[in-house]
């Protein structure tokens, strides 16, 4: 019991993994997923002599079919704890085109039921706090910030302005970009006004060839305040939810000039990340937060007491495997 407790307080690092169904118009495609079992997931890889499986172990997999729902209930107590006063950090890994936006945010028309975790975590909380009003008085407020090149930048402002921000580790305010824009929002309505918002202006510089959105980290982060009404003490909880850039490795000869450059930055904070994580996961007393914007920028919901999940996505198709065996490495790393 004790040793719960402990674990309790030091906080937690899951690893979940999600494999995208087939696209419209791919049915007949054979998946390189051959079996899920609990959280074993086993990928057949094509070598010289027909075939080998490998296999990988994580918290939770979940198969082509799972619903935004099921998804989102396994997150709920991370969720809840939030309201408690811990940190939370929960962030979507993979290669381009893997689901890392399809399960933060959803598809391109969003409805109720294909709506992703962050409306749904906005949603819960909201609720959640609702359910303790007699007792607690919570504030919500948003940020939205997108890393690019190894810069911040706000995406909740409306003048289309896009001034680098700076991060600071400030335990004070616990806002540690505090010259982002701080949104209270009191409803679900709230938040999708503010994501349309947000999804605006991450387009900006995007142009057809080049959708800026899959070399971009982009987070949400939520900030809670709770005051309980008969000792007047305060709860602070703070929730990033990040869609990172894509993972897949980009061929140094076929790219050049910029494409070279933002590639390199990606590669950089993604392999920071994984350091930080799996130092963290080994219990190792140094964890290198400062060698990234990325890990600065987690690093209050990273390690400590707070509780980090990271949910890796892998595409189904044969033509993948390679990403999506070095996704489930990656991943593996810390499971
Ligand atoms: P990423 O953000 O990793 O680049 P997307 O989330 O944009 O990938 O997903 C690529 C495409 O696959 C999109 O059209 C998306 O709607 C679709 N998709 C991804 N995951 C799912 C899923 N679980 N169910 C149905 N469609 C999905
Ligand atoms: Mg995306």
């Amino acid at each position: 019991k004790l040793y719960n407790q402990v674990q309790d307080l030091k906080g937690s690092i899951r690893v979940y993994c999600r494999v995208r169904p087939f696209l419209p118009g791919q049915a007949n495609c054979l998946s390189s997923v051959d079996h899920i079992e609990d959280g074993t997931i086993t990928i057949n890889v094509p070598s010289k002599n027909g075939k080998v499986q490998k296999c990988f172990n994580f918290n939770k997999v979940f198969g082509p079919s799972a619903s935004q729902g099921e998804v989102f209930s396994d997150m709920q107590p991370l969720i809840r704890s939030v309201l408690d006063g811990f940190n939370v950090c929960i962030f979507a890994y993979g290669q381009t085109g893997s689901g890392k936006t399809y399960t933060m945010t959803g598809p391109k028309e969003i409805t109720e039921k294909s709506r992703g975790v962050n409306y749904r975590a906005l949603g819960d909380l909201f609720h959640l706090a609702d359910q303790r009003k007699d007792t607690f008085r919570y504030d919500v407020a948003v940020q939205m910030t997108e890393i690019y090149n190894e810069q911040v930048h706000d995406l909740l402002v409306t003048n289309g302005s896009n001034k680098r921000l700076e991060i600071r580790n400030s335990s004070q305010t616990g806002l540690n970009v505090p010259n982002a824009n701080l949104v209270p929002v009191s409803s679900t309505a709230d938040v999708i006004d503010l994501m349309n918002l947000g999804q605006r202006n991450r387009a900006v510089g995007a142009t057809a060839l080049n959708d800026r959105s899959s070399r971009s980290h982009s987070c949400l982060t939520v900030h809670v305040q709770g005051r309980d009404l008969t000792s007047g003490a305060i709860l602070r909880g703070c929730m990033h939810l990040v869609d990172l850039a894509g993972s897949e490795r980009v061929n140094k000869s076929e790219v050049t000039g910029d494409r070279l450059k933002e590639a390199q930055h990606i590669n950089r904070s993604l392999s920071a990340l994984g350091d930080v994580i799996a130092s963290l996961s080994q219990k190792n007393p140094h964890v290198p937060y400062r060698n990234s914007k990325l890990t600065q920028l987690l690093q209050d919901s990273l390690g400590g007491q707070a509780k980090t999940l990271m949910f890796v996505h892998i595409s189904p198709e044969p033509d993948a495997t390679g990403e999506t065996i070095s996704t489930l490495k990656f991943a593996e790393r810390v499971a």
